[in-house]
């Protein structure tokens, strides 16, 4: 049995095919199960009862369950438990520009950065692609209206589960599922680079943004296991290739450590590695969790670093924070609740 909410178009119109039925059901399924947002088959009025019955034998409507939502004026947390009771949290947060939804794609994570609190728990598995599918289609139907972006910066390695990520961004984009456009999409990854090459040749005009978070090899080892394996030269050269081939500006992530990553040195560095790159460097203020050692940079620091790659031609921008009373940096609704 197949979750409805996992499959994309082309494999229900392949499974109709198979089936000896007609293609053109998948698009009048995914017009119920995304436009109508049913979630049961006897719900559905166009479809023979045949069909209904065989489609009733195969997929189910299965949906994660939310056991805690957590608010403050500009965003709101929610914590799914899933099928197999793991935990996974995924973030709404109200900008001007619309609602964006943060989705998590594993349960856990195994890169090791030493910052985050996701990685406290290591990878149990990947997501599924209805778990990241029903993380918004759930989240639609708590607030009655239609999130507008969707970033894949929650719990896990979009990278490390590609796939399941890739089929997930079909379903989300599709004009007949939810229909979110792919300009609005974002996939951020911590630097598997066989993976950004895969996603080199990927024909959707979704947005890769790279967390990088430290300006050479030494300070990067130091707080990204990734980069043991995947060094810093190799992520730019990758990230190249990457402009090169799909014209797309690439975003940096750049969380602002206190002593770690956030000297002046470190930010002329940062704009001698991205010299000639199409990007920009998303300035992120730590969010502190009581889990681990680091420290936020103060404002100063911040507003030195953001003016640092300013003079020197570098496109900047300072994330807005979100939510630090809702516990909305990754992974700390979650281990909030395992732990009371
Ligand atoms: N694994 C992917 C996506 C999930 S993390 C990646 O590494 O990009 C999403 C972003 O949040 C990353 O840039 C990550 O480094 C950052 N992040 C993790 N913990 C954070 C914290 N406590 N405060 C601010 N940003 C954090």
């Amino acid at each position: 049995m197949q979750n409805i909410y996992g499959i994309t178009l082309e494999e229900l119109e392949n499974y109709f095919l198979y089936k000896n039925d007609k293609k053109f059901k998948a698009t009048q399924i995914f017009n119920w199960v995304y436009k109508k947002r049913v979630d049961n088959f006897d719900e559905i009025k166009n479809v023979s009862k045949e069909t209904i019955e065989y489609l009733k034998k195969d997929f189910n409507f299965y949906k994660p369950q939310i056991v805690k939502k957590q608010e403050d004026v500009d965003v709101a947390k929610y914590l799914f438990k899933l099928n197999d009771g793991n935990l996974v949290e995924a973030v709404l947060m109200y900008h001007d520009y619309g609602k964006s939804v943060c989705i998590s794609t594993q349960v856990g994570c195994n890169m090791g950065c030493k910052f985050c609190e996701s990685g406290r728990l290591k990878k149990v598995r990947n997501l599924k692609v209805y778990e990241m599918v029903t993380q918004i289609l759930m989240i639609e139907e708590d607030i009655k209206s239609r999130v507008t972006h969707i970033v894949l910066m929650g719990i896990g390695e979009p990278f490390d589960n590609y796939a399941n990520v890739i089929k997930f961004i079909d379903i989300v984009n599709n004009g007949k599922g939810i229909d979110i456009g792919a300009r609005h999409i974002t996939v951020s990854t911590c630097g598997i680079v066989p993976k950004i090459e895969e996603f080199t040749n990927y024909d959707k005009q979704v947005n890769l943004a790279i967390s990088l978070h430290a300006p050479n090899n030494e300070i990067r080892n130091s707080i990204m296991n990734i980069n043991k394996v995947y060094k810093i030269e190799d992520v730019i050269l990758v990230i190249k290739k990457y402009i090169k081939k799909t014209n797309r500006r690439v975003t940096f992530e750049y969380i602002m450590l206190s002593g770690v990553n956030d000297s002046k040195q470190c930010a002329l560095e940062l704009c001698y590695l991205l010299k000639g790159i199409n990007c920009y460097v998303n300035i992120i203020p730590y969010n502190e969790t009581s889990n681990i050692k680091y420290k936020k940079s103060d404002k100063n620091t911040i507003m030195m670093f953001y003016d640092t790659l300013k003079k020197n031609g570098i496109g900047v921008t300072i994330r807005k924070e979100f939510g630090s009373n809702v516990n909305a940096a990754c992974g700390q609704l979650r281990s909030h609740y395992k732990e009371v």
